[in-house]
């Protein structure tokens, strides 16, 4: 089954390169019969980072800060990014990926360093590899407890379906019983807490409900780091999901640009890392746009999407 499928994507690929149709509508094109988003590929911004050798085609691994790499994976729709962040004395894991790949392997490949478990939040494409590992932190809402269980086939099947993946998928992986896995938290953390890596790194948790109710990113005040994870990245974002929550985007986006002038990069969980943290007051500037209705917009599959520089918001209709 797993062949077939990746010989389809592959051969529709080869067809329709030429079509003139090479414009990614992100949204209005998901799933089956959406336009071929993987042509536009590699980013260009990889390319300025050190590629990181390692036994898994389906992962890309890039240094993209001393100490901090990047686990990305291209192959699927979401191009969704984890981050392993080093410190002297241990190894934060912040996000596991779709759980194509088994990121428990990789992770003992990059680092001999005792490593823990933090998600961005938990929707289906950063919790995939969770259950590979022993020490996981976890926000106290209701939403991450259910998430635990992990997600049945048919709730994740459109992710690993026509036109969501184009590179081979791991040997002895199917498409077909494509599932999220159950896995324990082990720990339950704050907002303010901090996470001490070594004296070389400690990482602060901020709450950033929005796009998902147990949303958070890390800063890394020292290194001058904000780990966003899918609360900022160079796409549309989405305020309009289930559990996500518009008024409280607005707050998280305010409180991020007042963290502006503290940090210098952003990490995001999503297409590019390494984006200038100038982008946080432009992030909370377009929230104030929209809920004073001075932004244009357009729909795309009955919401609307505000374009901004480089970024949109996909709202529902309010
Ligand atoms: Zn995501």
């Amino acid at each position: 089954m797993k062949k077939s499928l990746v010989l389809l994507v592959v051969l529709l690929a080869a067809c329709e390169v030429d079509n003139g149709a090479a414009d990614n509508e992100q949204v209005t094109n998901r799933g089956e019969g959406k336009d071929q988003w993987w042509t536009a590929l590699p980013r260009e911004v990889w390319a300025g980072f050190q590629k990181i050798e390692q036994s898994q085609n389906w992962f890309e691994v890039y240094e993209v800060a001393a100490g901090v790499y990047a686990i990305y994976e291209p192959g699927q729709f979401e191009e969704v990014i984890s981050y392993l962040i080093t410190g002297s004395n241990a190894a934060l894991l912040f996000d596991t990926g779709l759980g194509i790949g088994d990121m428990g392997q990789l992770i003992g490949e990059l680092t001999d360093l005792e490593v823990t478990v933090i998600n961005s939040h938990t929707h289906y494409d950063h919790i995939g590899g969770n259950h590979g590992f022993k020490s996981i932190l976890g926000v106290d809402t209701e939403y991450t407890r259910k998430r635990t269980a992990g997600l049945a086939h048919n709730e994740v099947d459109f992710a690993v379906g026509p036109g969501w993946i184009w590179k081979p998928v791991p040997v002895g992986f199917d498409p077909e019983e494509y599932a999220i896995e159950p896995y324990k938290v082990t720990r339950r953390v704050t907002d303010g807490e901090r996470i001490i890596l070594g004296a070389d790194r400690q990482l602060e948790v901020i709450l950033t409900p929005g796009h998902a109710p147990d949303a958070l990113c890390l800063i890394d005040r020292k290194n001058r780091i904000l780990f966003t994870g899918d609360t900022f990245y160079l796409a549309p974002l989405y305020t309009h999901l289930e559990g996500s929550d518009f008024d409280a985007y607005v707050t998280t986006a305010q409180r991020l640009a007042g963290l502006a002038s503290d940090v210098d990069l952003l990490m995001p969980g999503h297409n590019e890392p390494a984006v200038a943290a100038s982008y946080l007051p432009r992030l909370s500037a377009a929230f104030d746009e929209i809920v004073d209705n001075q932004a244009d917009y357009i729909v795309t599959d009955g919401n609307r999407e505000y374009a901004f520089g480089g970024f949109s918001i996909i709202t529902t209709q309010r």
